[in-house]
């Protein structure tokens, strides 16, 4: 089973992926964890991606494409797509690696949360890592947090209707705790 989480910043999506990935196995690809990783090793496209994510724009479609393609053409099964796709182009090229691959997309969760609750978690998770002496994301600040949301709404929310259309959408109240939502997404899971 191959999934994608769908929501703005700050809509618990690596959470909810990382427990998917300790209780089912599921393989997680982030293609924010991918890009920061290629940071870290200072490759130049990791260099060049920092700058855009720092601002809290989208880096290009052909770099995260690339990522995934790379991820999807080593092979497996039940991915978990987080942070991917984020534009309808994205969600194209993903449809046709599937396919390529010979797999499917099972099911599209939408997490749902307000604005508000958005910049308070995220600004509490810079925070946190503060206090705990962990390095903090540079786009985990107010102003790019602004840039993030807007980029959410005006290039990646389409794939909502995109993906209802294609009928594969469940939507999940993402406000709730970690435990509630995280059951809520099993329902979807298992109802499939
Ligand atoms: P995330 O860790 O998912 O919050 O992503 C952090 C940042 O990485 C985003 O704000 C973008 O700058 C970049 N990024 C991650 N995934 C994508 C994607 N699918 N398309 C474009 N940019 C991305």
């Amino acid at each position: 089973m191959n999934i994608i989480l769908l929501g703005p910043p700050g809509a618990g999506k690596g959470t909810q992926a990382q427990r998917l990935v300790d209780e089912r196995d599921m393989i997680q690809l982030s293609t924010g964890d991918m890009l920061r990783a290629a940071k870290d090793s200072g490759t130049e496209m990791g260099n060049r991606a920092a700058e855009v994510m720092a601002r809290g724009d989208l880096v290009s479609d052909d770099i995260v494409i690339g990522l995934i393609r790379e991820k999807l053409e080593a092979g497996g099964s039940g991915f978990i797509f987080d942070g991917f796709p984020r534009t309808l182009a994205q969600a194209d090229a993903l449809g046709e690696l599937l396919e390529d691959v010979g797999q499917t997309l099972d099911t599209v969760i939408e997490m749902r949360v307000e604005d508000d609750v958005l910049v308070d978690r995220i600004v509490n998770r810079a925070e946190e890592a503060k206090a705990a002496g962990k390095p903090v994301r540079a786009d985990d600040n107010a102003e790019s947090l602004k840039v993030r949301l807007l980029a959410y709404y005006k290039q990646t929310s389409p794939l909502v209707g995109y993906y209802h259309a294609k009928g594969v959408l469940t939507g999940v109240d993402g406000l709730g705790s970690i435990d509630q939502v995280g059951m809520d997404i099993a329902a979807i899971l298992d109802a499939d």
